[in-house]
């Protein structure tokens, strides 16, 4: 069986992840050193699957730590999650950003290089296509970014290409994520933002459940329908999945390859807002805000690149995120804090 490093694996979509390459039969190392995660998820992915993760709690950045890991295992592949991830953040703090996702994934490619482990699929985001010619967003449009976190992306992205030209063994797969939302459909696992959640699906949660008292819908006055921005919202575990299909692409010898993981299917603030309502059973108050900085009225992927070559195809609906976001919010109101 194969033995896969998961880098990030305590996150939001790294947990998720790994309990699927669990539940898969793969053997899972995870290196995370928990700046945005508690080791509570990885607990309750081990009792969920019945199978044990390999954890090294270090950070990616210490190179003589993060070597250990590849010293001490025979690894077939990489999925590199670790990062960080806020916008806003990285516009206040861009060195810290720059260092982090940077340094980070530096080290890994060169300890990739000298242990030869070939194979690696990276969290890219559709961030990197900044505000698109039209939508939906097809793999080679043009690319562009406007802040710290999306330059990170794309500087990455760079490189890995960069890479993948000068060493034809890297079999690279950038995988560019839409809105990831919900949780597992247990409850057991979810997001758990650090204090005021930036994002959408998160912060109505929190005023479902009594935490915050009201909803800013960041403008109504876009030039979409009811005037709030659309987004391609995707089930986290459909997300996971897409993880375990590239990674088939990979072990099969592709070379970089790049995919949108998203539904093609575009929500409004409103249209998940009501979804939402629905899934709690009671109105959840909002009131319309200016617009937040460097939204984008319409964003939403063509799938149809990672349905022809790998087969991905997005599962979950919008009701069903709904459920399971707040199936997750509504059992561990305090995330995993308890
Ligand atoms: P997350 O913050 O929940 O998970 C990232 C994990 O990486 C955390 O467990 C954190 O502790 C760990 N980490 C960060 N820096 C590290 C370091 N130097 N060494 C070791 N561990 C480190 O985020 P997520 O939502 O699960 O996102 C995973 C990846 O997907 C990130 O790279 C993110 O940029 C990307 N992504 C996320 C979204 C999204 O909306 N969630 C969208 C597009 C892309
Ligand atoms: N949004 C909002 N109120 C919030 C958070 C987000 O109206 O408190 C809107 C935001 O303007 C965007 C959409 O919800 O149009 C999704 O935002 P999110 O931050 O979740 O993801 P993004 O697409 O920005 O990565």
């Amino acid at each position: 069986m194969k033995t896969i490093l998961v880098t990030g694996g305590a996150g939001y979509i790294g947990s998720h992840t790994v309990l699927l390459l669990l539940e898969k039969g793969f053997d899972v190392i995870v290196i995370d050193n928990f700046i945005n995660s508690n080791e509570e998820s990885l607990r309750r992915v081990e009792e969920l699957a019945g199978k044990k993760v390999k954890l090294y709690s270090y950070d990616c950045c210490n190179e003589k730590d993060f070597e250990k890991v590849f010293a001490e295992n025979h690894i077939d592949a990489v999925i590199h999650f670790a990062g960080l991830k806020a916008v806003g953040e990285s516009v206040a703090l861009p060195l810290r950003y720059y260092e982090n996702n940077l340094i980070s994934t530096i080290n890994l490619l060169n300890l990739m290089g000298k242990y030869e482990v070939y194979n690696l699929a990276f969290s890219s985001s559709a961030t990197v296509y900044g505000d698109p010619k039209s939508v939906p967003i097809y793999e080679d449009f043009d690319l562009h970014v406007f802040n710290p976190y999306g330059r990170t992306k794309l500087m990455i992205e760079d490189i890995l290409r960069d890479i993948s030209h000068i060493n034809p063994k890297f079999n690279i797969a950038l995988l560019r994520y839409f809105n990831p939302i919900g949780a597992h459909p247990s409850g057991r696992i979810g997001e758990n933002p650090n204090g005021i959640p930036n994002n959408l699906v998160p912060y109505i949660t929190q005023v479902a459940v009594g935490k915050l008292a009201e909803l800013g819908v960041f403008g109504n006055d876009y030039p979409t329908p009811d005037g709030t921005c659309i987004r391609d919202y995707i089930h986290v575990c459909d997300l996971a999945e897409g993880h375990i299909l590239a990674l088939n692409k990979l072990f099969s010898g592709c070379g970089l390859v790049t995919y949108n993981l998203g539904t093609g299917n575009g929500y409004s603030v409103l249209e998940v807002l009501h979804a939402m309502e629905k899934a709690v059973g009671k109105p959840i108050p909002y009131k319309f805000k200016p617009r937040r900085p460097g939204d984008i009225p319409a964003c939403y992927a063509s799938p149809l690149k990672a349905y022809q070559e790998l087969g991905f195809k997005a599962k979950y609906s919008i009701e069903d995120m709904a459920r399971d976001a707040w199936n997750w919010q509504k059992k561990n109101p305090n995330g995993y804090e308890q």
